[in-house]
Formats: C-alpha cells, structure tokens, sequence
C-alpha cells in the first residue's frame, strides 16, 4: 500500500506506541485521584503539556488544555471566546469574523452560533487559496468578539497570514483563534510570533492517536467551558485521557526536535511529485505554488471525477483523497475550491496528495508509475466511442 493521504491522519509512531501502551496497561490510574496511582498518571499528564507547550513556544504550560481532538478545540475556542466576550460586552460584541476555507468543524460552528444571534462573517479568499489579510482586516470592528483564521487549509495547504490579521484584531479588542491541525509538525509555529489566542491542534495529524487534542489558551483569556467540569483547570470536564495525552506529547517532541529535517524531506517528495503529475497533460496544481505546507499539493484533471479517481488509485493500492476526508464520496466542488473561483467542472476533478512521516521516494515513484494510467484509463471511459 502506498499512503499519501497524511492531512487526513497519520500513522501512530512506534515511539508515541511504546509511551503510551503502559497507561492503558498498568498505569490505569485517574490523573484526579489522590493515591499514588492516579498521581502517577497526573504527572504523566502534566508533562504532556509541557511538551506540547514547548512545541508551540506558549510562555507557560498551564495555557494547554487537553481535548477530544480538533473539532473540541475548534469549538471552544473559537465558541467559548465568543460566548465569554458576548457575555462580558452585555451582548455589544456578537460578530465573528472568519474565512470561506476553514474546516466544516469551524463551518457548522459559525452556522449554529448565527442561529443563536452572532454575526459570523467570512472574508474571501484569493485564487491562490489565500485570504488576504487588508480585505479581513477592514471586516473587524469593536463589536467583533473574536476573529477565526485557520493556519493552513487542509486541502490546498495554502498558508494563511494569520500574524497580520492577529494584529488587526488585537487592534479592536478582538480574541484571535488559529486552526493550526494541518500545521503542527510541517512548519515552525509559535504562538508568540503569531499573536494569537487561541490555538487547535488534533493528536491524530501528528502521528498521535486519534480522540485526543489540545487548545493553547493564552494566559489571562477566559473561555466560556463547552464541556462543564472541574478538569483542565474548569476550561474542559471529563476525566483526561491520560494515554491519549501521553502520545500526543511525545508527537509534539519528536516534532520538535525533528521539524527542519522532516519538513525539508516532506518538500523534496512534493516538488517530485508535482513534476510527476503536472506532466499529465491537463492536470494542474491548486493553491499558493511556494506559501504552501511543505507536504500538500492538490490537482484538477478536467473532465475526470476526482472520487472515480480516488477509487481506480485505491484498487492499485495507492490512498489519496478526493476532498475532505469527512465528505469524500460526495462529487460535489469543496467549498474551499469555489472560494478560490476554481469552476467546478474543474473542482470535481480534484485529488489531494499529502505525504508525511514514514513516506519515500519510493512511494512517489509508485503513485507516479500508476497516475498515468489511471488518468488514460478514466477519460476513455467519460468518451463516449
Ligand atoms: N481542522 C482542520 C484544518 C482539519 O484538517 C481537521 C481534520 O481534518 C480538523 C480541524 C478536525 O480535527 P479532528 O479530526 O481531530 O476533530
């Protein structure tokens, strides 16, 4: 099998395995009880945080609160710094401001606090699948209770200029959160340097397991909690999940400690593989060429069905992805692609390839042997003879 689908999730690393088992196994203890079992996997938790604390440069590790993944942090991030801010303004600040490109979990947020009396705006973006910070900027006013930019898109890879609209945001008062879950690993991120708030990141992008996550609370920004409970210093209830916790940050360390090598290794794969498909006649890369992940390239072929195309690689063995893991299957145009104006002629003929840890030349030279022909194949299909 070759795998080049890493923005959907990621293989768990041997070293996160091997940390994490012994909490599943022996270390079974609740991290809340007093005896020495529980206090066992309390410190196992509280180091944890360091270490993703130390990934992101947060100036303490008190400002990491553990979650189920990134859609929580998403939610109360970006849901509990609205609701705190609505609270605390008498109801004066109830506008969010936030991209057409972020995730579905950012997505049905916005939808469902619109119903509830926000106003959730979303600045466009450019054919290069960025969103210009001027245009966002100048949508920000006093009554904006907090701005919502994701780091990177998940399917172009397109890098945001989230520190630029940080500082518009600080600007007007506004709490600012990034979605980073595509970013954490594949580039340098430090919250200082960004400015921000608030930041998601999810276990299961970073060779961790999935269902475990973490916000990044600045010190001082008060949430109003989604999931009510004495936990996580009262940001987040539920008894944590100390193994899950665990592995994420042992990911977070060997990401920080590997990042510049892993990185350049992800971008030598890319730019190979990018000459590979776009000498298909045809195909063309979607997004930003350069202020991209340096491990995501998205392509159109015109004509094809980029979910037929998911299928024919999948029988050669090679998992790519037509869209957003969440609705691939569906052949409808991602909105992330109408946003940057692609037609959607051309967006349903889309795959997304994202290469990542445990990937080789070897698997590039795979996926570019098979492509071809399975492009050939699907468009004397779609002529009628
Ligand atoms: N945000 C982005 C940009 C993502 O790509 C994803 C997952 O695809 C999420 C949020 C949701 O993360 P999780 O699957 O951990 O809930």
């Amino acid at each position: 099998m070759i795998y080049l689908d890493h923005n959907a999730t990621t293989p768990v690393r041997p070293e996160v395995l091997d940390a994490l088992l012994p909490w599943l196994r022996e270390g079974y203890g609740n991290p809340n009880s007093v005896y020495a079992l529980g206090q066992k996997a309390r410190a196992a938790v509280e180091r944890a945080r360091e270490q993703v604390a130390a990934l992101l440069g947060a100036a303490d590790a008190s400002e990491i609160v553990f979650t189920s993944g990134g859609s929580e942090s998403d939610v109360l991030g970006i849901g509990g710094a609205a609701w705190q801010a609505h609270d605390e303004s008498k109801g004066l600040r109830r506008k969010i401001v936030s991209t057409r490109i972020e995730h579905d979990a950012v997505r049905a947020l916005l939808t469902q606090l619109r119903r509830r009396g926000f106003d959730a705006a979303e600045a466009p973006c450019g054919p290069d699948g960025i969103t210009p910070a001027a245009g966002f900027s100048a949508m920000i006013d006093e009554a904006t209770a907090v701005v919502a930019v994701m780091h990177a898109n998940n399917e172009t890879g397109a890098l945001q200029p989230v520190a630029e609209i940080a500082a518009a945001a600080r600007a007007r008062g506004a709490l600012v959160h990034t979605d980073a879950v595509q970013s954490i690993g594949k580039v340098a991120i430090d919250v200082k340097a960004l400015g921000v708030d608030l930041l998601a990141l999810s276990g299961h992008k970073l060779n961790a397991p999935k269902g475990v996550g973490a916000l990044y609370v600045r010190r001082g920004v008060r949430l109003a909690p989604v999931v009510t409970g004495h936990q996580e210093k009262n940001r987040r209830g539920g008894t944590e999940n100390v193994a899950g916790i665990v592995g994420l940050g042992v990911a977070c360390e060997l990401a920080a400690r590997e990042l510049s090598g892993a990185a350049a290794h992800a971008l030598a794969l890319r730019r190979r593989l990018e000459a590979g498909v776009l000498s298909i006649s045809g195909a063309r890369l979607n997004g930003h060429p350069e202020k991209r992940l340096p491990n995501t390239a998205h392509f159109s072929f015109p004509g094809l069905d980029g979910h037929h195309l998911v299928v024919a690689l999948d029988l050669e063995g090679v998992c790519v992805s037509s869209g957003p893991a969440c609705s691939s299957g569906a052949s409808t145009p991602s909105h992330v692609l109408s946003a940057m104006g692609v037609p959607p002629a051309l967006a349903t003929g889309s795959i997304r390839v994202s290469v990542g840890w445990g990937t080789a030349d070897a698997d590039v030279d795979g996926f570019l042997a098979v492509l071809p022909k399975a492009v050939e194949r699907l468009r004397a299909a779609a002529v009628p003879s």
